[in-house]
């Protein structure tokens, strides 16, 4: 048996993403594919879930097959979770949202923060077949720290790790953080559905 998922980004990083974590799921019957570029779903929702279940269901609807989304980004407990489902459009280049944030705590004495990730999955119907969600709690360090990741990955410290998501390697990162966290719940949640009722 082999059923169409499409994934619902514009991004060919996240497809390889769920590329690997297919891969590493062994047995299953997806076939992933990217969504079509002309087809694009506005992320208006309010919260990172809500913009995840707009993407899957939008791509899922718009295509009649199974489609797969994530949203995900940075809640800084001060700022009352800014930048929030605002993150990749915090401020226009990843430089000028770094020292945003960081001009915007400045003074601050609570740094904490919070890394979230949410993942649906939608039935050809739009209707949700299954959910994940991955948080990682830190703090905003108070300078740029490491050279690895992308984003905000070297102004979040993970004191667990004693080190910022850009001095990680990609397993440590992946470990730890919220995507990660987010594909480890969908594992199981993907094993929990009745495979008879995947071709309907
Ligand atoms: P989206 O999930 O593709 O909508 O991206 C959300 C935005 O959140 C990204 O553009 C980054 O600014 C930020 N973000 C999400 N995950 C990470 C991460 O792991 N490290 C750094 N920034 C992240």
């Amino acid at each position: 048996m082999s059923i169409p998922l499409i994934v619902a980004t514009g991004n060919p990083g996240k497809l390889r993403e769920f590329e690997q974590f297919f891969q590493q799921l062994g047995c299953h019957p997806w076939q992933l594919q990217l969504k079509p570029a002309e087809l694009d779903v506005d992320e208006t929702g309010q919260t990172f879930a809500d913009n995840a279940l707009l993407k899957a269901r939008g791509v899922a609807t718009a295509l009649g097959e199974w489609a797969i989304a994530d949203d995900s980004g940075l809640a800084v407990d001060a700022l009352n979770g800014a930048p929030g489902v605002h993150s990749a459009r915090y401020a226009p280049t990843t430089a000028e949202r770094n020292s945003k944030l960081l001009q915007a705590l400045e003074g601050s004495g609570d740094r904490a923060a919070c890394f979230i990730c949410e993942i649906v999955l939608c039935r050809p119907d739009g209707s949700v077949a299954a959910t994940a969600t991955g948080r990682c709690r830190g703090e905003i360090a108070p300078d740029l720290q490491g050279s690895g990741g992308f984003g905000y990955d070297p102004l979040f410290y993970v004191p667990e790790a004693g080190m910022t998501f850009a001095q990680m390697s990609p397993e440590q990162k992946q470990r730890l953080g919220h995507r990660g966290k987010a594909l480890q719940q969908l594992r199981s949640r993907l094993q929990d559905l009745d495979f008879a009722t995947l071709q309907q």
